[in-house]
């Protein structure tokens, strides 16, 4: 590991100047991917820059029926606060799924959005990598790629996003607010994550020093019956092989709202868009809900080891749409 400086900033903006100041500085929230990368030479920033003692962490119910979380919330936190676990269950339970009690009493949200990928590959420095660095390589496309993505997959990458509650932010259109040298501005979460395309080392748009300060979720009445499920290898402390967040109001039997994404699949969390757009006006029923879910899998670019991960997410979605609708009509 080599040796790095530390610093505990005062305030946002001397926070922000300080991470500024040197192209290796980077901000240290919770340190649960931070540490455990600096820890296995993956990262080997120069200085790191602790925010935990700015005034981050609210939880708070907008009166509209709105959501704002600061960026060091912790993710138990906001997984038992009563707003987020009426107005928003699948948040709740997206986090709740994630990690483990010990990881999320640490893990803040600001930190869960800019965590890094569980790729093996990224995390063994003797292998190529063209996320950790760039021009290298990709051992993940004739690798062990049994859990790698089959959406928004490039020749340059195929991890998939490891972050479980934000596949429920993008199923809500939250925004996340930042501070930077530029000033304040307000990201769509969907624009927040990126594609690995080309430059797969560059995973979200904010510039260096930028700091996530809150997370915004816009009402959504359609998210009280909500819900998240989970497939993976076993039932606690992993990552999601498939994982689906949904939201559905039926009214005659028939789909007339919906939000759906799916983590575990694709290489950022996956607003399951056309699946939405084919549900609109079409009966609640198991057939449908099929239909849906084979038109979104339909452009998925799986290997012959995560091949698995398209009829897992097909079904999972369907699980989730029949777990809202009463099992939905048949
Ligand atoms: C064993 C294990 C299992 C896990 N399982 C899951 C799981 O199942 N599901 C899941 O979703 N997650 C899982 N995680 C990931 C965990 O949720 C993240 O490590 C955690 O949320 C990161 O938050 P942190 O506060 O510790 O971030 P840190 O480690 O402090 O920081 C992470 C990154 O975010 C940057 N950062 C932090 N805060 C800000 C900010 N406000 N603005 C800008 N940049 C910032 C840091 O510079 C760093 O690059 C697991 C982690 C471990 C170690
Ligand atoms: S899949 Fe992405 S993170 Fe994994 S080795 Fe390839 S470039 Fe690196």
């Amino acid at each position: 590991m080599r040796p790095f400086s530390y610093a505990r900033a005062a305030g946002a903006g001397a926070a922000i100047a300080a991470v500024r100041e040197r192209a290796d500085a980077a901000f240290l929230a919770g340190g649960t991917t931070e540490v455990d990368l600096v820890r296995q030479n993956v990262l080997r920033p120069g200085l790191l820059v602790d925010i935990n003692d700015l005034p981050l962490a609210g939880i708070e119910d907008l009166p509209g029926g709105g959501l704002r979380v600061g960026a060091l919330a912790r993710m138990s936190d906001v997984a038992r606060s009563p707003g987020v676990r009426a107005r928003f269950p699948v948040i709740s339970q997206a986090l709740l799924l994630g990690a483990s009690a010990q990881l999320r009493n640490m893990a803040s949200m600001g930190g869960n959005l800019c965590q890094r990928v569980r790729c093996s590959y990224f995390r063994d420095t003797a292998s190529p990598c063209n996320k950790r660095d760039p021009g290298s390589g990709c051992a993940a496309l004739d690798g062990f790629n049994r859990g790698h993505a089959v959406l928004g997959t490039s020749d340059k990458c195929i991890a998939t996003h490891p972050s479980d509650v934000a596949v429920a932010l993008v199923a809500l259109d939250a925004v996340v607010h930042t501070r930077g040298p530029a000033g304040e501005r307000a990201i769509a979460v969907d624009d927040f994550f990126l594609l690995p395309g080309d430059t797969p080392e560059r995973e979200h748009p904010l510039e260096h020093g930028e700091l996530i300060t809150a997370i915004e979720v816009p009402a959504a009445p359609v998210a009280r019956r909500s819900v998240y499920l989970k497939f993976r290898d076993r039932e606690s402390y992993e990552f999601a092989l498939a994982s689906v967040a949904a939201a559905v109001r039926i009214e005659d039997g028939a789909v007339t709202e919906v939000r759906l994404a799916l983590g575990g699949v694709g290489t950022k969390p996956w607003r399951a868009r056309r699946a939405e757009a084919s549900l609109l006006g079409q009966p609640a029923t198991e057939a449908s809900f099929a239909e849906a879910a084979r038109g979104e899998l339909a452009a998925a670019t799986p290997r012959p080891l995560n091949a698995f991960k398209v009829e897992l997410a097909q079904r999972a979605i369907v699980r989730a749409l029949t777990t809202l609708t009463d099992g939905g009509a048949r």
